[in-house]
This record gives C-alpha cells, sequence and structure tokens, in this order.
C-alpha cells in the first residue's frame, strides 16, 4: 500500500514515525515550508528537519524539534559576542542547515537537498518539500503588525493574536516536482494531526494540490484539536481569532471539500456525531501519540480503516 502524508512539524512528525514502521519506502510525506527561513546566514526548514530527525530516529521527542543530545556550542558563541540569537538552533541541526545552504547556493533544488540530507540520515521513507519555491507564512497580528512566522513562532512564543495568516509567494508557486504524481499514485492520503493555517494550509494553497485531493478517493485528516485544545501550539486560538471553531468540528470544516474520512480523537467521540451531521464521514480513535509506540498503533489502525 502506498501512502503519502502531508504534515507540518511535530504533530507530523510523530505520525509519520508510525506510518514509516508500518509502510517503510511506501511512505512518502509532503512537507510544509512555509516556516522556512534565513536565520544566521542559514537556510532554515523547520518542519523539514522536525520529520527528517523524527523519521531517522535522532529527534529530541521531549522538545519536538531539533536532534537528541545535540548541543549548542554556536548559539552560546554569539550570545557571548552580544547578539541577539533568539532562534535556538543545535550545532548538528547547524550542520544541517549549512549543507542547505551551501547546495542551495550551488545551484541544487530543496527537493534535490532533501532527498539528499534523508539519505544521509538513513530516513526510509521519501520526503518531499512541498515546492521548491520560495512560499514564507507571515502572521498579521490584531496590534497591526505583519510578523514572519519564525518571529510570531519562535521571538515572541506565539502570544500576539493573529488578525490573518498570509502566505507569501502564493499563488506563483508551483508544488515540488514529485508531490502532485505521490497525491495521485497514493493508495491512501493522510492529514496529520498538523496546524490547519500555518502547516496543511500552505500546502492546500499550491496550484493543483487542492484539486488532486478532490480527485482522490481515500484522504484522511486526524484531528490536532482534541478537546477543544491543541497538545501544544497556537491552533486552537488560531481557529478561534480566524473566525473558526477550535474543535475537531471547526478543523474537519476546514477540509470537508476533499476528505473521505475525518479521525478525532478517542476522547471526543461527541465530535463525530456533530462531524457526520454535515454529511461528511468521521470515526474516533485514541490520536494521542505519547511514543513511537502509540504512533504505530494509530497508524496500523489508520491503515486498517481505509
Ligand atoms: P509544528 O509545525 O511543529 O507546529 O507542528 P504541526 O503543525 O505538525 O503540529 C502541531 C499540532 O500537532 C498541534 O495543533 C498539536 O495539537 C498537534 N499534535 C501534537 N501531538 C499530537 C498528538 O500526539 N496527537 C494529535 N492528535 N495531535 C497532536
Ligand atoms: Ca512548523
Amino acid at each position: 500500500m502506498k501512502v503519502t502524508a502531508l504534515a507540518g512539524g511535530v504533530g507530523g512528525g510523530k505520525l509519520l514515525v508510525g506510518l514509516q514502521r508500518r509502510l517503510g519506502s511506501d511512505l512518502t510525506a509532503v512537507v510544509n515550508t512555509g516556516d522556512d527561513a534565513v536565520i544566521y546566514g542559514v537556510h532554515v526548514s523547520p518542519d523539514l528537519d522536525i520529520c527528517t530527525y523524527w523519521l531517522a530516529g535522532i529527534a529530541d521527542t521531549r522538545k519536538g524539534w531539533g536532534i537528541e543530545g545535540d548541543t549548542f556550542s554556536v548559539i552560546d558563541g554569539m550570545r557571548a559576542l552580544g547578539l541577539d540569537a533568539w532562534f535556538n538552533l543545535g550545532d548538528r541541526d547547524f550542520a544541517t542547515c549549512l549543507h542547505r545552504t551551501a547546495r542551495l547556493a550551488s545551484g541544487a533544488t530543496l527537493s534535490e537537498v532533501t532527498d539528499e540530507l534523508t539519505g544521509r540520515l538513513g530516513v526510509r521513507a521519501s520526503i518531499l518539500p512541498m515546492s521548491d519555491d520560495e512560499v514564507r507564512s507571515k502572521i498579521v497580528t490584531t496590534d497591526g503588525r505583519t510578523l514572519d512566522f519564525q518571529e510570531y513562532f519562535v521571538k515572541e512564543r506565539t502570544a500576539p493574536e493573529v488578525a490573518e495568516v498570509v502566505i507569501s509567494g502564493l499563488p506563483g508557486a508551483v508544488p515540488g516536482p514529485e508531490v502532485l504524481d505521490s497525491i495521485a499514485g497514493a493508495d491512501v492520503i493522510v492529514l496529520c494531526p498538523s496546524n490547519p493555517f500555518v502547516s496543511i494550509g500552505p500546502i492546500l494553497g499550491l496550484g493543483g494540490v487542492r484539486d488532486a485531493l478532490r480527485a482522490h478517493p481515500n484522504v484522511i485528516a486526524i484531528s490536532p484539536i482534541i478537546k477543544g485544545a491543541a497538545l501544544k501550539g497556537p491552533a486552537d486560538r488560531m481557529l478561534r481569532s480566524l473566525g473558526a471553531e477550535a474543535s475537531a468540528s471547526g478543523v474537519a470544516r476546514l477540509y470537508e471539500d476533499f476528505v473521505a474520512l475525518f479521525v478525532v480523537d478517542a476522547s471526543d467521540g461527541d465530535q463525530v456525531a456533530r462531524i457526520e451531521s454535515t454529511g461528511l464521514r468521521a470515526t474516533s480513535l485514541d490520536t494521542i501519540m505519547g511514543d513511537h509506540a502509540a504512533s504505530e498503533r494509530l497508524a496500523a489502525e489508520l491503515l486498517e480503516l481505509t
């Protein structure tokens, strides 16, 4: 069975681990690049790297991002110089970003570099950046500022209220070279429990992606919202401030034009009827991935549903 999963960072990486355990190289992950940025002169791809490290088995699973046991000497050195080093990047993580930057400067595409990095780190699944073009999520705050995504997410710790998410670079950007084929050719598409606005949203906004999903009969989405709250991050607050409901059914509504089955958490059983009342199919499973075994169990259950 071939599965293509759409993913952001931590919610994506966690479920990808379980899917890769079941599917190996039959898994393809299409990963958000809307929160990429140039920081300290290097091209950081937070979601690509989170997914890569989780799938390579080297992620710092407690923090969610970065490499387990990584050191922070470069950042410490910057701070010793009196620099405002607000973006934490471990030393080995820095190596990934340095290599990416050098390869991009020499003319490689982000897809090519990602393939090289995932190969070197022993990832069995294919990881596809959603696009090789520059697409960047910007956060317009209710106090009238426009922040780069990492300024909002890391520097300001998601404190500002979001008035609007603007995905700059769309609609001129095209999906990465294998992205549309990986959707059309998959038996099942899985939308990971990732942030609908800043992780899944940029992928859906790329030309042809939403249409390819509408044409696919077997798209399953897993809710990142459990009992009205995100397990981590601003997804619940974003839903509310962007005029949706902070609930699994609020997320389901965003995907209703292409999803065949929406999966809510077992603790959210009442959401199933609410979602089904709008004509969508829904079911509940234990979706809290506390460890890799839980992730693999969820992956197996998802694949059985199809
Ligand atoms: P980011 O790019 O690192 O912010 O990560 P994503 O966008 O991929 O995922 C963020 C979302 O993952 C949050 O809304 C969380 O609620 C959700 N999430 C994290 N862990 C879990 C989990 O174990 N189960 C479910 N259902 N959602 C999760
Ligand atoms: Ca992210």
